[in-house]
């Protein structure tokens, strides 16, 4: 029988101007294995999942090229830890194409880890086996977080080396994203003052992620507002979770809002906002807490490359644009707020006479939380989870309490916020199936990736990476065979540092 290609391309990417990408084959591979196939995605996505998985040794190495898949390796630039750097591009990445999902939706399917291309350096184009599985494990568990993410569809171990610290399996992570456009993408074209390609970028972004705006008057500024928008509410459902993005450059900042690169990433254990887990961050410029500003650093840094798109006198052009950075951080305050009185079960606050301006008795119960689990050096995911059980049971309290250095310190904040949420609307048990529903009872335990990584490294076992991917499918769903994924590091099994 003749079958259909399993992946129906439509590459609008590869239709833009030649500057914007250079086109690029994947490298064969020797012995390349699936380790990993995410069929529930492929389904998702339109594609043919039976012939994807039957073929995906070879089709998610990059050893085969399917049929209406156009290679492209993305120009983009991008300021590393502060520095510019206006050539940078898709090192080791490869933009096998794009699909139009069922629903619609385009989606690009991008291999990374698949060989060198023009904007390589002195990169090898190869990715380690630990990334790659950190990546599928902690995209995937975004996704099933609720936080907009690029999502991995596919894991393949090479059967070649790549030469790290030390000798590691090679292997290709399968990623599937909105798009790969970067802030970098459009720093890329103004380092070299080339303005219509900006304007091209801006109107293909436009009709990707924010088509409301296509034919709105004043087209740019009210895309740098919405890419800050978005920026805003992403980082914000980031530190509700506790996660430390960990490489916020600017080429690390997707436009279409969704968290990318998943490199030194990691989730907090214990809560303290100056956590970092980085190797490469000696400052801790990307530090948990700093999280926010630099959302706001970078979005000055995309202000910057429209400037001439958005008046044609450049001092004007400058005052919006600082307005806008500006609006950035008021909008990222309204969303933390949002995010973290849901998580305390604090929605409605009848009679409390607040509004979301973040000055009033629930700000203040906030901040009680936050200080609370930063001096009892509680985690900061049980917290909030246990936390969610006390809105129901008063005998809760006490598995509350004990994630508390010294259990007695708790009293005084639970008597303070059972007195605010009994002014909720909500019975005490859907209230706290409200709060358990915000807040995950299994986040990517960083001892528990590195242990699933070595286990594949060393044994070729990957029994732990699957069991981890099923448990973190359904983060807000208590899964007691599986509760071992919930629990923080015992001392002595802490992680540390992430590398990339
Ligand atoms: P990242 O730190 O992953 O955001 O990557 C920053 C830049 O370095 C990008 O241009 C990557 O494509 C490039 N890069 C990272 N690792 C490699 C590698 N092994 N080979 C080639 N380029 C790389
Ligand atoms: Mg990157
Ligand atoms: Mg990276």
């Amino acid at each position: 029988r003749i079958d259909a290609a399993p992946i129906a391309f439509d590459n609008s990417y590869a239709r833009l101007p030649q500057n914007f990408f250079a086109r690029v084959e994947p490298t064969p591979v020797a012995a390349p294995r699936l380790v990993k196939f995410n069929r529930a995605l492929a389904v998702e996505m339109g594609l043919d999942a039976d012939a994807l998985e039957a073929d995906g040794a070879a089709i998610f190495s990059g050893n085969r090229i399917l049929p209406g898949s156009e290679p492209i390796a993305m120009a983009y630039a991008g300021h590393q830890f502060g520095q510019f750097v206006p050539q940078l591009g898709d090192g080791r990445a490869i933009l096998l194409g794009e699909v139009v999902r069922p629903d619609g939706a385009r989606r690009d399917i991008q291999l990374k880890g698949s060989g060198p291309t023009p904007f390589s350096r002195r990169g090898d184009g190869r990715a380690a086996i630990g990334p790659v599985l950190r990546e599928y494990i902690v995209s995937e568990a975004m996704a099933a977080l609720g936080i907009p993410t690029t999502r991995a569809l596919a894991a393949v171990t090479t059967g070649q080396p790549v030469y790290r610290e030390r000798v590691l399996p090679g292997a290709i992570v399968t990623r599937v994203a909105a798009s790969h456009i970067r802030v970098g993408t459009f720093q890329f074209f103004a380092a070299r003052g080339d303005t219509d390609s900006i304007r091209t970028l801006a109107d293909h972004v436009i009709d990707r992620h924010y088509p409301e705006l296509k034919d709105a008057d004043g087209r740019y500024l009210k895309l740098l507002d919405a890419v800050a928008a978005r920026q805003a509410a992403l980082i914000a459902r980031w530190l509700g979770v506790g996660f430390i993005h960990g490489v916020m450059n600017t080429d690390n900042m997707a436009v279409s809002g969704e968290t990318i690169d998943f490199g030194p990433c990691a989730f907090m254990d214990t809560y303290d906002p100056r956590t970092v887990f980085s190797s490469i961050d000696q400052t801790g410029r990307y530090a948990y807490g700093n999280q926010p500003m630099i959302g706001q650093w970078n979005i000055a840094r995309f202000a910057e490359t429209l400037l001439a798109l958005l008046h044609e006198t450049p001092g004007e052009a400058v005052d919006l644009a600082n307005d806008a950075v500006g609006r950035y951080m008021e909008r990222f305050q309204a969303e933390w707020n949002g995010v973290v009185r849901a998580k305390l079960g604090l929605e409605g606050n009848p009679g409390g006479g607040e509004s979301d301006a973040g000055d009033g008795e629930d700000t203040e119960i906030v901040r009680a939380f936050l200080a609370l689990m930063a001096e009892q050096k509680a985690d900061f995911t049980l917290s909030f989870r246990r936390l969610s059980d006390a809105a129901a049971d008063g005998d809760a309290d006490l598995a509350f309490a004990a994630l508390m250095a010294d259990p007695q310190a708790a009293a005084p904040f639970l008597a303070r916020w059972r007195a605010r949420l009994s002014r909720e609307a909500l019975p005490a048990t859907e209230q706290a199936a409200a709060m358990r529903a915000v807040n995950p009872a299994f986040i990517p335990r960083n001892h528990r990736i590195e242990e699933a990584i070595a286990a594949a490294v060393e044994e070729q076992d990957f029994s732990l990476f699957e069991a981890m991917n099923d448990a973190l499918a359904r983060p807000y769903d208590d899964q007691p065979t599986l509760a071992a994924f919930a629990e923080p590091p015992r001392p002595g099994e802490e992680v540390l540092q992430t590398f990339c």
